[in-house]
């Protein structure tokens, strides 16, 4: 749904350096009047703490770490689910999976009769900023998010390219040509699927872990031990290598925009991590654990303070707030906040309701807690219902080890299911109010089905 058009303020153009607030404007010796364009370069899967920018023994992320030192990196940061489409759909929206219920549908489910779609009754960020005089693109190379889904309402152009190598450039070079050739403000969504995917080109391996080899004359036990510790060894390479490389791609665009087009603001992110046997498992969308939950988010550009390490917890649902703010523009009503702005410390959810673990996590500056819908519950469409196994993890932003909900005291974990409850609650009623007589569930064709089995979306 697209709300009545907004008129755009004007503001500084920003020619001087990079990371230059306003206030610096005057360098450029002119005043324009254009608003920034908008780029969101998501990279599909990036664990947050695989970066260089947490932290990370391995020098994966040079050029995010540029970045980084050119705008405001959000070091607390979270998706608000662990896979891509209700994650996605909460950074289109500003609205937490249970208010937008776009979730359900892996291959199992959708083969058998219906999937979420993301309801055309919601206001997405191109529909808004469409609204406010913007042209709106999408390179889509995750075919999970699909126009036949909801996920294209509001792009002027939607463009889906393939899960591939190719399919990133072809999405890097589409956003930079839009750019090049834009005759007013832009707003484009890059996605980038070579972390997902495993993918670096050939020679792009720097990252090599020490065992490569079998072990000749070993004992069984030791065989196994050994092969365990080689595969997680490789899998943590070959993961490594893969954000090395999109790192490199998204370092050539962020040069461009800098070069060609420096009144944009730039964000990157991700839209969920992966786990890397963290938790017994590989792959993404199983639990609601760091891994899969926390992800970097970086933002650079006209108004966005250079240096700048936000401690704060923030989360997907605050991106729209967030640019909304930095253009100057009234706020869209949404459940997140402007992450620039000062605000009260607070919660992020999480949420999983397709497939056996359904659950959902409360993270707060005191400790993350998890309330697990217990194994084996039935339902064609597992709810909350039947909730009540906890997790609480002292370390908000740890890897989820040391479960100490036992002894925490019923009073906390009460405490903490009132919080979700009344996201829930309101969650609920936004999306009874958006999606009134409009299509909220929809069919996947054969070869839609087959694009998720593609992506490792089998049936969780
Ligand atoms: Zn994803």
């Amino acid at each position: 749904m697209t709300s009545a058009s907004l008129p755009l303020r004007p503001r500084l153009l920003v020619c001087a350096v990079l990371g230059a607030g306003l206030g610096s404007a005057g360098a450029c010796g002119e005043a324009a009047v254009a608003p920034p364009h908008v780029v969101v370069v998501l990279i599909d899967t990036l664990r947050a703490d695989h970066t260089s920018i947490a932290g990370y023994a391995r020098d994966t992320t040079p050029r995010l770490a540029q970045l980084a030192a050119q705008g405001t990196t959000f070091a607390g940061h979270f998706a608000n689910a662990p896979w891509t489409k209700p994650s996605v759909a909460t950074l289109l929206t500003g609205l937490l999976p249970p208010a937008h219920q776009s979730q359900w549908g892996d291959v199992e489910r959708a083969a058998g009769g219906e999937v979420d779609l993301l309801s055309d009754g919601f206001e997405t960020l191109p529909e808004l900023l469409g609204a406010a005089g913007y042209s709106t693109h999408a390179y889509m190379t995750n075919t999970t998010l699909t126009a036949a889904g909801g996920y294209a309402q509001g792009f002027d152009e939607f463009v889906p390219l393939p899960a591939t190598l190719d399919g990133d450039r072809a999405a890097l070079a589409a956003t930079r040509a839009v750019l090049d050739n834009a005759s007013g403000p832009v707003f484009a969504w890059c996605h980038l699927m070579a972390v997902h995917n495993y993918r670096v080109e050939a020679g792009g391996e720097r990252f090599r872990s020490p065992h490569e080899t079998p072990i000749a004359g070993a004992t069984n036990a030791e065989i196994l031990a050994r092969y365990g510790v080689e595969f997680h060894e490789q899998a943590v390479d070959a993961y490594d290598n893969t954000v090395l490389f999109a790192d490199a791609l998204v370092g050539e665009l962020a040069d461009h925009l800098a070069q060609q087009h420096p009144n944009t603001i730039l964000v990157v992110t991700s839209d969920h991590g992966e786990e890397l046997r963290e938790h017994g498992g590989y792959l993404h969308a199983h639990s609601l654990f760091n891994e899969l939950l926390r992800v970097p988010l970086v933002l650079r550009g006209p108004g966005i303070e250079a240096g700048r390490r936000v401690e704060r917890l923030s989360s997907g649902v605050d991106l729209v707030a967030t640019l909304f703010d930095l253009l100057e523009l009234p706020a869209p009503a949404t459940q997140g906040v402007s992450l620039l702005a000062e605000f009260a410390a607070r919660g992020v959810y999480a949420e999983k309701r397709n497939g056996e673990r359904a659950g959902r996590a409360w993270i707060t500056p005191e400790g993350k807690f998890l309330e697990w819908k217990p194994p084996g519950s039935p339902g064609s469409k597992p709810t909350l219902e039947g909730r009540g196994v906890w997790g609480f993890y002292a370390d908000p932003l740890g890897l989820d080890q040391d479960n100490t909900a036992g002894s925490l005291g019923a009073a906390r974990l009460q405490a903490a299911q009132r919080q979700m409850e009344a996201l829930g609650e309101d969650s609920d009623r936004i999306f009874e109010r958006e999606t009134r007589g409009r299509p909220t569930r929809g069919v996947l064709n054969d070869q839609e089905l087959e694009d998720l089995r593609a992506l490792g979306y089998s049936g969780d």
